[in-house]
């Protein structure tokens, strides 16, 4: 082949190269380049020769130093640069950059080859994203809000200024999420990330940990911890109102609540991960309190936590054991004639320092996921007595009252739990009574007249324990097949010192009785009350005037020695 061929061949090749090739010399003055330069940097074909190299450069990342101290040790570099165009705009190309040499071996330039890799970049900037944020609110991910938390507790600890992490939980978001389908369960998150950005300062974080729940990072409170309280409480109540405005999601209006828990700190307790567990057991204790609250972290708390976790460790044991949870039975009786003729059966756990109470470990129960179980075992339990007693005395015809959690309630597999435990004892639940509280009522309408309808099947009778407490209308009672109302103790307690007592239980006396149910007031625990009680219309009563709960044996119900 003749030179000039191969010259001819060798231009060819670099004016069609899709390879955007450049020649400088060895000031960095363009020679050359090759219609994919020119269309890649933007420019008419010829106009970059006579220009520096420069211009190339994005502002953003001047490397020439680096790039000429390779070049000078080895002859050639490649990476990646952020390039300008003509126009000012930028992207990422891949270069390698050789210097050339004539043919005495002399350098005279160089020679760069370069593509467009901003799509690929895009991509990785997006996994990078991706790896730091959530992608269905966008927000920072548990991975970024730890990082931040780190550098927040470092500054802190720099400049004694007060920080404040917060635990939010949306309250019942499950509930929602089940009963409206999961595409508004996750409109839904996506907004309330919004809204919470939008209380927040610039510079402070929310990042969403995963279903629910969101942590917020307060910086910057300054010295004074009450005033650095005060102020991230001002945020978290601007937080509550904000979500507490109905939500539009898919056309559906939404309300939800939620329950935030605050921790302060300083740089002293440098163990992020305690921070934010002590926000969380501040959350929980917002929730314990009614919902749609806020709740600081103090230090008892953490002794709360222990104490609780201790519990819940040994309820478990206590469970297998036999004889550790006892039943104990406290009389009703009829008012008008004061005759017992029910009994209302009272969980109580013997440890080796007494008796423990169930205030003290039901709600332990129902939040460790013990409470199907435990409830369970009181049926089970409760069966077993009935039958010792119809043993002793077959004519035996008094009603036996057991409390069901609400949360035991609302699980979904609840009645048929109920049903195979019966089944298996040989007994019907004739004479037996189901205490639900008000908080039941709350939930899905649908679900729960359904559950209580089956129940009745079965052959429970259903009262509402605690009534008065909560807001169930007297529509809303209308639909439920219900047998009784068991009127709140505080009234009961209240009739010697508020006269507006009595008429609120004369209130809830003729009510029940439009609607068929019987009434009984707990807790009476002196003549007085029984005495105005009586002319309220009430139909039993319980408390300790007459009786605390006992055990069976104590009753006479059973044998001593014999449980
Ligand atoms: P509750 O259903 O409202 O039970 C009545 C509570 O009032 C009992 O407390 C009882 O001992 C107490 N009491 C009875 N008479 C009087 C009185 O004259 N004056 C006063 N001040 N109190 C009186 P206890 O046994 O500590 O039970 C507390 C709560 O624990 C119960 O409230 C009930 O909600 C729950 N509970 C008890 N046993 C069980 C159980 O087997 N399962 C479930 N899920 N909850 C239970
Ligand atoms: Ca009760
Ligand atoms: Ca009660």
């Amino acid at each position: 082949m003749e030179i000039t061929e191969t010259r001819e061949l060798l231009y060819n090749l670099i004016h069609s190269s899709a390879e955007a090739i450049t020649f400088a010399d060895l000031e960095g003055t363009v020679q050359f380049t090759n219609p994919a330069a020119d269309q890649l940097y933007g420019y008419e074909p010829g106009e970059l020769r006579g220009r520096n190299v420069d211009i190339f450069n994005s502002r953003q990342t001047l490397h020439t130093d680096e790039i000429v101290a390779a070049i000078t040790a080895t002859g050639k570099w490649q990476g990646e640069l952020l390039q300008r165009r003509k126009d000012g705009s930028v992207f990422y190309a891949a270069l390698r950059v050789s210097l050339i040499y004539d043919a005495q071996g002399h350098p005279i330039g160089f020679g760069s080859h370069s593509h467009d890799i901003s799509e690929r970049k895009n991509y990785e900037e997006r996994i990078q994203y991706l790896a730091h944020h959530d992608a269905l609110t966008e927000l920072p991910n548990r991975t970024l809000f730890f990082d931040r938390l780190e550098q927040c507790v470092i500054s802190a600890r720099k400049s004694g200024s007060y920080s404040a992490v917060l635990c939010l939980d949306l309250d019942r978001f499950k509930a929602i999420n089940d009963a409206r389908g999961h595409p508004v369960g996750d409109e839904l998150l996506k907004q309330v990330g919004q809204r919470i950005v939008g209380s927040l300062a610039e510079g402070d974080t929310v990042a969403r940990m995963g279903g629910d729940e969101f942590t917020i990072i307060l910086k910057n409170l300054g010295p004074a911890v009450l005033d650095a309280a005060r102020k991230a409480e001002a945020t978290a109540e601007q937080i509550l109102a904000v979500i507490q405005n109905p939500l539009s999601v898919a056309g559906q209006q939404i309300h939800v609540t939620t329950s935030i828990g605050i921790n302060m700190f300083r740089g002293d307790d440098d163990n992020i991960m305690n921070l934010l567990k002590h926000a969380d057991t501040a959350m929980y204790r917002s929730k314990e309190q009614g919902r749609n609250q806020i709740c600081f972290f103090l230090p008892e708390m953490q002794a709360d936590v222990n104490q609780r976790l201790h519990i819940e460790r040994e309820l478990k044991t206590a469970m297998q054991v036999t004889d550790q949870l006892e039943l104990f039975l406290q009389p009703v009786l009829r008012l008008a004639e004061q005759c017992v003729c029910s009994y209302e059966v009272l969980l109580r756990w013997k440890t080796d320092t007494g008796w423990r109470m169930p205030d003290t470990f039901i709600n332990i129960a129902e939040q460790s996921g013990q409470i199907q179980k435990l409830g369970n075992k009181v049926l089970r339990d409760v069966l077993a007595l009935r039958r010792q007693i119809l043993e002793r005395d077959p004519q035996f015809e008094d009603h036996i009252a057991i409390n069901v959690s609400s949360i035991q309630f609302r699980l979904p597999d609840f009645v048929q739990e109920y049903q195979s435990i019966l089944q298996s004892s040989g007994q019907s639940a004739q004479g037996l009574i189901l205490e639900l509280t008000e908080s039941v009522l709350i939930d899905d309408m649908e679900d729960i007249i359904t559950k209580m309808h089956q129940l009745k099947e079965l052959g429970f009778r259903i009262h509402i324990d605690d009534f008065g407490t909560g807001y169930s209308s007297l529509n809303y009672l209308r639909r439920l097949p219900l047998d009784g109302l068991k009127i709140d103790r505080s009234f009961v307690g209240a009739l010697d010192t508020d006269p507006e007592a009595k008429l609120i239980i004369q209130l809830i006396c003729d009510m029940a009785r439009s609607l068929n149910l019987v009434t009984i007031a707990e807790g009476v625990e002196n003549t007085s009350q029984l005495q105005i009680l009586a002319g309220t219309g009430c139909d039993y009563f319980q408390g300790f005037w007459y009786s605390p709960a006992v055990p069976a044996a104590e009753l006479g119900l059973i044998d001593l020695g014999v449980s």
